[in-house]
């Protein structure tokens, strides 16, 4: 895979405070709301242009959710989204028709998300027939060839069924259906999950190849550490409908600061059996407690081996600890020093070694 270079400096999308809550009823003849989903539970972040940043997190976090949500095909429930400079969140349908051509999204499933019954030219130009655009018969023709040709299909291939294609083609085929719009943003839902490690690298290297001749942003959203390693320039990563560590790619890798950070990195493989053999084991304990009743103080203190007694009972911010890295947790915040750091983990207390370096703000791993 290519390494990513330096991205652009100005945004093209700001999230502010997000929150996308679902009501949850209870009763079957007078139904009456009894809690709700905080799927996601104020959110904030940017993507600048020409940049990826990943968005990382266990099944369930919210972060499918919070791209559904930039497009407002789930409702928001607070918090603001710009787009290009734009207030977005209080768009009508008909205004975010126009938001919609300039962010696409490429979905996880290439078999589900392509219709069966339609030619993979007529796919790729459904939305240019949506949106009236190079609609002349011609030029119609020549856009859907030279979209073949950009994802590295052959024009003949227009002719064909999704059925005929490889899970690499197929979502080749989405991709080129999200780009014929000349988009800014793509929000990227898992796009390799479904496909093979091989052809993973292969779609990957597809869409760096992508954004530096197309200029196009990404919002990489992805479960895996190891995926969003080659293709963002920074990564966010969230806990049960919040962010808590952002940071450039290369800092999150060598020195993630926060605890469910250097959990879901000791969970990735190291290609070396003997270099895996060797590191500490130090993977996330338990399983993540419900969104509608999220723990209190810091919702990752029941799976936390650093807990400390304040962790239940202070909700830790997403504080900047220097120039471009946030993160939500006491051990870096100056003014928990003072306070009661007594440990607290009802999983057990962590291993000297995991302990010590993370609060150096060290990996738990080489
Ligand atoms: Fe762990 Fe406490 Fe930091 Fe939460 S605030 S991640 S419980 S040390």
């Amino acid at each position: 895979m290519t390494a990513v270079s330096d991205a652009g400096q100005d945004d093209i999308l700001k999230v502010s405070g997000l929150k996308v809550h679902f009501p949850l009823f209870k009763g079957v003849l007078v139904r009456r709301q009894a809690g709700s989903v905080r799927a996601v539970d104020g959110v904030s972040f940017t993507v600048r242009r020409g940049e990826t940043l990943g968005l990382v997190g266990e099944s369930g976090c919210g972060k499918s959710t919070t791209g559904l949500a930039i497009l407002r095909m789930t409702p928001i429930t607070e918090g603001k989204v710009e787009f290009d400079g734009k207030d977005i969140s209080s768009y009508t349908n008909s205004m975010m028709r126009t938001v919609r051509r300039r962010i696409q999204m490429v979905y996880q499933d290439p078999y589900g998300s392509l219709n069966p019954r339609m030619k993979v030219g007529d796919i790729i130009g459904e939305p240019l027939i949506v949106h009236g655009v190079d609609t002349e018969r011609d030029v119609y023709r020549a856009r859907i060839q030279e979209l073949l040709h950009l994802v590295g299909l052959r024009p003949d291939m227009a002719e064909r069924y999704p059925h005929e294609f490889s899970g690499g083609q197929r979502q080749r085929i989405s991709i080129a259906r999200a780009v014929s719009l000349n988009p800014a943003l793509l929000i990227c839902d898992e796009p390799v999950s479904a496909l093979d490690v091989s052809i993973q690298a292969q779609v990957v290297n597809l869409f760096q190849e992508l954004q530096e001749r197309l200029g196009l942003s990404y919002l990489f959203i992805a479960h895996d550490l190891a995926v969003v390693r080659h293709v963002s320039h920074r990564i966010a990563v969230m806990y049960l409908g919040r962010i808590v560590e952002i940071a450039p790619r290369k800092d999150l890798y060598q020195a993630p600061l926060h605890p469910y950070t250097q959990g879901l990195l000791a969970a990735v493989p190291i290609p070396s059996p003997s270099a895996e053999a060797l590191r500490p084991q130090q993977t996330i304990l338990g399983e993540p407690p419900s969104v509608v009743n999220p723990p209190s103080g810091c919702r990752f203190h029941p799976r936390c081996p650093m807990a400390m007694k304040v962790c239940s009972e202070i909700d830790p911010e997403l504080r900047e600890i220097e120039s471009g890295r946030s993160t939500a947790c006491h051990l870096h915040d100056p003014a928990i020093v003072g306070m009661d750091r007594d440990p607290l983990s009802p999983l057990g207390r962590p291993s000297s070694a995991a302990t010590s370096s993370a609060r150096r703000g060290q990996p738990a791993i080489a």
